[in-house]
C-alpha cells in the first residue's frame, strides 16, 4: 500500500519533478526563477512548456484542457477545450500552444462582477499562474489562471491574491535586509484545515433546502446532538472511512498532502487537514479537496456538505487558515535559539499583532457570508469580534515589552533577556490552546478562524497579506537611516512602541463569555455581528486608500466586490426564504392537514360510537392552531421577501434581508418545527434530523 502510495503521489500534476525531467534545462531554469522569484515569462519559454505540459498530459489520457480560475461566486470555474487541430485531410493533430497557456479568453459577461464592467466590454482574459502547478482532472489538463478583465481590472479570487503576494514579499525582503538577509522569495504558508458533513443521498434527497440552499432550513431539534461528546474523534463509521480512503488516493494523486482525517464535534461532522504549503498552492488545493470531497461522497452513496450550518442545533463547519511566513522556506514565525533571530521573530510578531488591530473590520468583512453568520458568536465558533491570543508564555514576554525597559526574568522558568536564547525554549513548550480565539498563536503559526467552510481562502488572505506587508513597510521606513549601533536599541523600541500602540486587541481569556462583548467594547474593538453590519467597511475611505496604496486592488475593484457581495448575500437568503415558502406550502402543509383529516375521522368515528377521545382532540386542536400559524408565517414570509427582491440598491437589499426577512424566516421556521413532535411519522413529508445526522 505504501509503495502504492509513492507512486501515485503527484502522478497527476505537473510538478517541480516533472518538469525537471522533460523540459530543457535552460528552458526549466528560466521557469523556476519566473515562479520562485515573480519574474515576467517570455512566450518562447510558454510554447517549450505548451509542449511539454501537452505531452504529459496525453500520456496521462487527457484530451482536453481548461484554464482553471476563481470567479468571485467562489467556486471555481473550467471550460473545456479540446487538443484536437484538424488537418483538413480528415486527420487531426493534437495540438497545444504556448499562447493558449499563458492566456485565454472566457466570456465574462456571466460571471459577477459587480457591475466592474458593461456587457458590451464582457471580454475577460484568464492568465496562467506558474506559482501554482498544472494538474489532470477526469482527462482534461487544468491551469490555474488569474481572471481579469478587459482592460485589466481583477474579476476573481486569486488576482489580489497573488498581488498581495507581491506586497508581502516585497516589505520582508526590506525588513529582512536589516538583519542581514537577503532571501529570494519571502511568502505566506496556508495549512487549511476543512471540516465538512457526510449525509446519505437518499436523506438529501427528499430535502429541498438541502439542495437547494446547503442547508437545512426546517428542522425540531434531534432527540440527541452532540452533548455525549462521543463523535469528536469517534471511531469512523466504515462507509465513511471508504469515502476518506478513496479521497485519500484521489489528492494523493494531485500532489495534495492531506494527511489528518478525524470526526468533528457534530454528528457526522468530519475534518481534514493537509500538510501546509506555499499560500497561492494551498489556497487551490483546498478548492480542489471540496470539489473532490463531493464528487467521491456520491461513489459511496454519500452527500459532502460544505455549507456554514447545514443544522440548526449542532455546530457548522470552519477552516481554520493556519498561517504563517516563510523567506526561502525558512518560517519567519518560529522563535528560534539565536538574539538577533529572536529579535527578528519579535518584528515579525509585532507587526502581526498590529496588523491584526489596524484591520480587524477587514479581517472580519473577509469572512463574512450567510452561511458564516449563523456561526460567529455563536458560541461554537469564535465571537464576531476580531482579537489576537498569545498563550501566557508569549504574553509575559509581549507584556515585559509592553511594561517595562528592563530584562524580564519568566515566573516560572529561568531567567530570559528580551532578544536573546531562551524565547525558543519558552515557545516550544507552549502547548495551552484556546479554542474560542478567533486569531491564536500556535507555536510558529497563527491560526484564523473565523474563515467559513465554503469559503475561498483568498479572501482572507489578502488582507493578512497587505495587512502584514504595511507594518512590515513601516518598520523597515524607521529603520532606514538607523547606525549599526543603534539597531538592536531602536529595532526594541519600535517594537515596545508598537505593541503599546495595540495591546488592545491581544485577549487570551474565553471569547464565549457573556463579558467579552462588553470588555472588547470597552477596548473600541469592533464586534460586526452580520454580514450586513461588516460589508459596509469594504469601501470606507481609509481601507479604498489601504488597498491602493499596495496596488492590491484600486477603488472601483473594491466597490465592485461590495457590490457583489451584497448582491450574493441577498440573492442567497432570497432563494432561502423562496425554497422554506414552498416547503410549507408544497410540503408540510399538505401533510398536516392530511394526518388532521385522519385525526378527525378518528375523532367523529369514536364519537359515532359513544366513545369520547379528549387526547385526540387536544391534538387536532394544536395541529391545527398549528396549520394556521404556518399559513400566515409563510404568506407574511413571502411578502416581506417580495418586497426585499424588488429594491434596487443591493446594499440597501442586504440590510432589509438581515433585519427584515431573517426574522420573518425564523417564526416559520419555528411554527413548522414545533409540529414535527406532533405529526405522525408516516406523514411527515422529509427526514428528520433524528433520519438525516445519525446513520450507520
Ligand atoms: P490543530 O491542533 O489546530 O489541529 P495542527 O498542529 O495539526 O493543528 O496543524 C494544523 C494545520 O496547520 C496543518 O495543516 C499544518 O500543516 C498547518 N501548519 C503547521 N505549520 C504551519 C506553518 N508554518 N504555516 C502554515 N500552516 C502550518
Ligand atoms: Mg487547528
Amino acid at each position: 500500500m505504501a509503495d502504492k502510495v509513492r507512486e501515485e503521489y503527484g502522478s497527476l500534476v505537473f510538478s517541480d519533478a516533472v518538469m525537471q525531467e522533460r523540459l530543457p534545462r535552460p528552458t526549466y531554469k528560466e521557469l523556476s526563477k519566473v515562479i520562485k522569484e515573480g519574474l515576467p515569462l517570455d512566450l518562447e519559454i510558454a510554447n517549450e512548456v505548451a509542449h511539454a505540459m501537452k505531452e504529459w498530459a496525453l500520456e496521462k489520457g487527457a484530451t482536453h484542457y481548461t484554464h482553471w480560475f476563481q470567479p468571485l461566486t467562489g467556486i471555481t470555474s473550467e471550460k473545456h477545450d479540446s487538443f484536437i487541430a484538424p488537418k483538413g485531410d480528415g486527420t487531426a493533430l493534437m495540438q497545444f500552444q504556448g499562447k493558449e497557456l499563458v492566456q485565454g479568453e472566457p466570456d465574462a459577461s456571466s460571471f459577477p462582477s459587480g457591475g466592474l464592467r458593461a456587457t458590451f466590454e464582457a471580454r475577460g482574459y484568464t492568465a496562467w499562474d506558474p506559482t501554482s502547478p498544472a494538474f489532470i482532472k477526469d482527462e482534461v489538463l487544468c491551469i490555474p489562471t488569474a481572471f481579469v478583465s478587459y482592460t485589466g481590472e481583477a474579476l476573481d479570487k486569486k488576482t489580489p491574491f497573488l498581488r498581495s503576494c507581491v506586497a508581502l514579499d516585497r516589505e520582508a525582503k526590506r525588513v529582512l535586509a536589516h538583519f542581514g538577509k537577503t532571501p529570494k522569495s519571502v511568502s505566506t504558508t496556508v495549512g487549511p484545515e476543512q471540516e465538512y458533513f457526510l449525509v446519505k443521498e437518499k436523506d438529501y434527497a427528499e430535502r429541498p433546502d438541502l439542495i437547494m440552499c446547503g442547508r437545512t432550513l426546517f428542522g425540531a431539534p434531534p432527540v440527541k446532538g452532540q452533548e455525549l461528546e462521543e463523535h469528536y474523534f469517534g471511531a469512523i463509521r466504515p462507509t465513511v472511512n471508504e469515502f476518506m480512503k478513496e479521497l485519500d488516493d484521489e489528492l494523493w494523486k494531485l500532489g495534495i498532502p492531506a494527511t489528518t482525517k478525524h470526526n468533528e464535534v457534530a454528528p457526522c461532522q468530519h475534518e481534514l487537514a493537509p500538510i501546509f504549503e506555499a499560500a497561492s498552492v494551498a489556497i487551490d488545493h483546498n478548492l480542489l479537496t471540496m470539489e473532490e470531497m463531493k464528487l467521491i461522497a456520491s461513489h459511496h452513496g454519500l452527500v459532502c456538505l460544505q455549507h456554514e450550518k447545514p443544522f440548526e442545533y449542532v455546530n457548522g463547519s470552519g477552516k481554520h487558515d493556519n498561517w504563517s511566513l516563510a523567506a526561502d522556506g525558512q518560517n519567519l514565525l518560529d522563535p528560534s535559539d539565536s538574539p538577533e533571530e529572536n529579535l527578528q521573530f519579535l518584528v515579525f510578531l509585532s507587526c502581526v499583532i498590529a496588523a491584526v488591530d489596524k484591520h480587524q473590520d477587514l479581517m472580519r468583512v473577509s469572512v463574512a457570508s450567510a452561511g458564516n453568520d449563523h456561526r460567529l458568536g455563536a458560541n461554537e465558533a469564535p465571537p464576531a469580534i476580531v482579537s489576537v491570543f498569545l498563550g501566557d508564555d508569549l504574553m509575559a514576554v509581549v507584556e515585559a515589552l509592553i511594561n517595562h525597559d528592563h530584562d524580564f526574568v519568566s515566573p516560572d522558568r529561568e531567567e530570559m533577556d528580551l532578544g536573546v536564547p531562551q524565547l525558543a525554549n519558552i515557545m516550544r513548550d507552549t502547548t495551552d490552546r484556546n479554542r474560542t480565539s478567533p486569531f491564536a498563536f500556535t507555536g510558529n503559526k497563527f491560526e484564523f478562524r473565523m474563515c467559513g467552510s465554503r469559503q475561498n481562502l483568498s479572501d482572507p488572505n489578502v488582507v493578512l497579506n497587505t495587512a502584514m506587508a504595511e507594518m512590515l513597510s513601516e518598520y523597515a521606513d524607521t529603520m532606514e537611516d538607523v547606525g549599526e549601533d543603534e539597531f538592536v536599541g531602536q529595532t526594541l523600541h519600535w517594537i515596545r512602541k508598537t505593541l503599546r500602540e495595540h495591546e488592545r486587541i491581544i485577549f487570551n481569556g474565553n471569547g464565549y463569555s457573556a463579558e467579552w462583548p462588553k470588555e472588547a467594547a470597552e477596548r473600541g474593538l469592533l464586534n460586526l455581528r452580520t454580514t450586513a453590519d461588516a460589508l459596509p467597511y469594504l469601501v470606507e475611505p481609509k481601507n479604498i486608500e489601504f488597498f491602493t496604496r499596495f496596488g492590491v486592488l484600486d477603488e472601483d475593484e473594491i466597490r465592485a466586490r461590495y457590490i457583489a457581495k451584497a448582491e450574493q448575500y441577498a440573492k442567497l437568503l432570497h432563494i432561502e426564504a423562496n425554497t422554506m415558502v414552498c416547503m410549507a406550502n408544497h410540503r408540510y402543509l399538505p401533510a398536516l392537514m392530511a394526518y388532521c383529516t385522519e385525526l378527525a375521522a378518528s375523532i367523529s368515528a369514536k364519537a359515532d360510537l359513544g366513545v369520547e377521545s379528549p387526547a385526540e382532540r387536544g391534538r387536532l386542536d394544536a395541529l391545527n392552531t398549528g396549520i394556521q400559524k404556518i399559513v400566515a408565517a409563510a404568506d407574511d414570509l413571502q411578502k416581506e421577501n417580495d418586497a426585499a427582491d424588488a429594491m434596487d440598491d443591493p446594499v440597501a437589499e442586504c440590510r432589509v434581508y438581515a433585519d427584515e426577512v431573517i426574522p420573518k424566516m425564523d417564526v416559520l421556521r419555528a411554527a413548522v418545527d414545533a409540529m414535527e413532535p406532533l405529526c405522525g411519522v408516516d406523514w411527515w413529508p422529509v427526514p428528520t434530523y433524528n433520519d438525516i445526522l445519525f446513520y450507520i
